[in-house]
């Protein structure tokens, strides 16, 4: 029965390789799908308060939409004397 054994062991080797190259597949679908392209500036994109002048990270500024258009601000200070500077349409 030494025969029938290798059989056995050969059928479960050629599984275990057919279970092993679709695990392979899913995973290198998973990591091949290319990343989203960002809808926005990245969060480290620098941008200008343009009440102070000074430059910060997008992801650090306040950002507010001021006459249709979208502005940051370093503070929050600074957000209301720009929102003074335009009031906002009727
Ligand atoms: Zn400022």
């Amino acid at each position: 029965m030494f025969a029938a054994g290798f059989l056995r062991f050969l059928l479960i080797l050629v599984l275990a390789y057919a279970i092993l190259s679709i695990v392979k597949g899913i995973a290198a679908s998973w990591t091949r799908r290319p990343a989203p392209p960002p809808r926005s500036a990245p969060p480290d994109a620098l941008v200008k308060d343009e009440v102070c002048g000074v430059y910060l990270p997008r992801r650090d500024a306040i950002r507010d939409v001021i006459d249709g258009r979208e502005r940051f601000f370093c503070s929050d200070d600074c957000r209301r004397k720009a929102r003074a500077k335009t009031p906002p349409a009727q």
